[in-house]
């Protein structure tokens, strides 16, 4: 018994994570086309049409694009909560079903638990997977850290955060000042710092793996994000650990799977 993930792809231009394990195949997200997902997909090895749910964390393009076609097509159900669908009217799925926060969802023995987040989306979640005795945490899109979100990403073995932006960037690049209003307000994205003060938070000596997620383009690098949650990590934990266990999720390709078992 095992439970699998890789980030499909992460950053503004699409987010999509695989999960799977010997039971079932599932999405977190479907922001890139069906045929990029597909694509992606066929790199770690797995053909998209062993996909049994795509679960939807809100109705933002860079979550949702592929989500119709390879639903219709391929007869995959959308698992989201009902005001996400509303938000997504433009879009038909082979077979849409609701989803609450706080109420887990048993997908062949998997336990997925969505949980609130603040985010400038209708009813935005993030989630909690749990299958033998392996526990699995996804966090993007979130404008500040909860208690709530803090306990459901405790003691977990994999977890996946956003590192949006660097703030003195955000705040001196060239975006219209509205946009960064939204972006580092309470429902717009977490900057490297604030993720780095969540890690701190909730690491357990469990984590085998942290990807930093959802960074930004204009207002962030990769090595940015990863300096200055290493730096922080390093004030409570050995370098050699941090190195370990710390890794950045990428917009242009898919992570190699990692096995839990
Ligand atoms: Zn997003
Ligand atoms: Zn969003």
């Amino acid at each position: 018994m095992y439970l699998e993930l890789s980030i499909i792809g992460s950053g503004s231009k699409g987010n999509s994570i695989y999960i799977g394990s010997d039971c079932c195949r599932f999405l977190i997200d479907a922001g890139f086309s069906m045929k990029e997902t597909a694509r992606r997909l066929d790199i770690i090895g797995v053909d998209i049409c062993s996909i049994d749910a795509i679960f939807i964390t809100h109705e933002h393009g860079d979550h949702t694009k592929g989500a119709g076609p390879m639903s219709r097509k391929h007869k995959i159900p959308i698992y989201s909560t009902p005001t996400t669908f509303k938000a997504e009217i433009k879009n038909k799925f082979h077979e849409s079903v609701d989803v609450t926060p706080g109420e887990v969802i048993n997908l062949k023995g998997i336990k997925l638990n969505p949980f609130s987040v603040p985010h400038d989306a209708r009813n935005p979640v993030g989630y909690q997977v749990e299958y033998c005795n392996k526990l699995i945490g996804i966090v993007t899109d979130l404008g500040i850290s909860t208690t709530l979100i803090e306990n459901r990403i405790m003691d977990l073995d994999l977890l996946v955060v956003e590192s949006n932006h660097d703030y003195k960037m955000l705040m001196t690049g060239k975006y219209p000042w509205v946009l960064k209003q939204r972006i580092k307000s309470n429902y717009g994205h977490l900057s490297n710092n604030a993720c780095a003060d969540l890690i701190k938070k909730v690491y357990s000596s469990k984590l085998k793996r942290i990807y930093l997620s959802h960074i930004s383009e204009e207002n962030n690098t990769y090595s940015k994000a990863y300096q200055v949650v290493l730096k922080d990590m390093e004030k409570y934990l050995e370098k050699d650990r941090v190195l370990e266990i710390l890794r950045i999720a990428r917009q242009e390709m898919p992570s190699a799977i990692l096995r839990l078992q």
